[in-house]
C-alpha cells in the first residue's frame, strides 16, 4: 500500500480525488506507405529533409523520436509542441515531464523507452493535426515501428489511439483494452494524454492503472 502510494505521488496524484471528464472528439486517418528506409538514423535524416505536407515551412525543427531503438516499450504521442519543436526532441516540455513521472511510478526511464509521436512536426500554435498531415507522416511511424519492434506500444490520447487504431471510438471507450497494432500480433493499449493530465489530474490515477495494465500485458505476452 506504501509503495502504491509512493508511485501515485511519484506521478502527482492526489490519492484522494476523484477523477473528471474524459477527451473528447474523433478523427478517422488514411495511412500512405512510404519508403522502407534501412535503418532509424537514415530515416531520421529522411524525416529531417521532408517537405511532404505544409508543415515543413513552419518548424524549427523536425521531432523523430527518442530513446531506445530496441526498447520493449513504446510510447506515441500526437505531435511536437513548442519546446519540442526547439529543441527537435519528443515530450520535452511540461507533458514531457508528467511524462517522465509517469514513466517512473512503473519503475523506467525514458532511456529504457522509445518515444515518438504520430505527426514529426509542430502544427502551428499547437492546432489539430490534419488528416493530410497524418496521412503524409504516419508512414515514417510504422516503419519505425517496423524497425524497433517494440513488445507493446502505449498510445497517448485520442489523437494517437485513433491515428493508430484508425477508429473513431473516444478514449474513454478504448482504455483498458488490449488491442493489437496494425496487423501485427504488438499489444497497444491507450492511455490519456500528458497534456490532458496537467489539465485534468485527477485522472491521473486512471492512466496510472492504464500502464500497470499494459505491463500486465506485456509480462503475459
Ligand atoms: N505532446 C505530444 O503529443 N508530443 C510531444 O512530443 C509533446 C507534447
Amino acid at each position: 500500500m506504501i509503495a502504491r502510494t509512493a508511485h501515485l505521488k511519484a506521478m502527482g496524484i492526489d490519492v484522494w480525488v476523484r477523477r473528471g471528464a474524459a477527451e473528447e472528439g474523433a478523427q478517422a486517418v488514411v495511412a500512405e506507405t512510404g519508403r522502407a528506409c534501412a535503418s532509424l538514423p537514415e530515416m531520421e535524416g529522411e524525416v529531417r529533409a521532408c517537405t511532404r505536407c505544409e508543415l515543413h515551412s513552419t518548424r524549427t525543427n523536425t521531432v523523430f523520436g527518442a530513446g531506445n531503438a530496441e526498447a520493449d516499450w513504446m510510447f506515441v504521442g500526437e505531435a511536437p509542441g513548442a519546446e519540442e519543436d526547439r529543441q527537435g526532441l519528443p515530450f520535452v516540455g511540461r507533458a514531457g515531464q508528467l511524462l517522465n513521472a509517469m514513466l517512473s511510478a512503473i519503475g523506467m526511464t525514458r532511456e529504457q523507452v522509445y518515444i515518438a509521436n504520430v505527426l514529426k512536426c509542430r502544427p502551428p500554435n499547437n492546432r489539430d493535426p490534419q488528416g493530410v498531415e497524418v496521412g503524409r507522416c504516419e508512414p515514417y511511424l510504422h516503419r519505425q515501428v517496423d524497425l524497433i519492434q517494440p513488445k507493446i506500444i502505449v498510445a497517448m490520447g485520442r489523437f494517437a489511439a485513433q491515428s493508430l487504431l484508425k477508429t473513431t471510438r473516444p478514449i474513454g471507450k478504448l482504455r483498458g483494452e488490449r488491442f493489437c497494432y496494425s496487423s501485427t500480433d504488438i499489444p497497444l493499449i491507450v492511455t490519456y494524454h500528458p497534456a490532458y493530465l496537467l489539465r485534468s489530474p485527477a485522472d491521473k490515477r486512471k492512466a496510472w492503472e492504464d500502464l500497470l495494465f499494459a505491463r500486465k500485458v506485456l509480462i503475459e505476452t
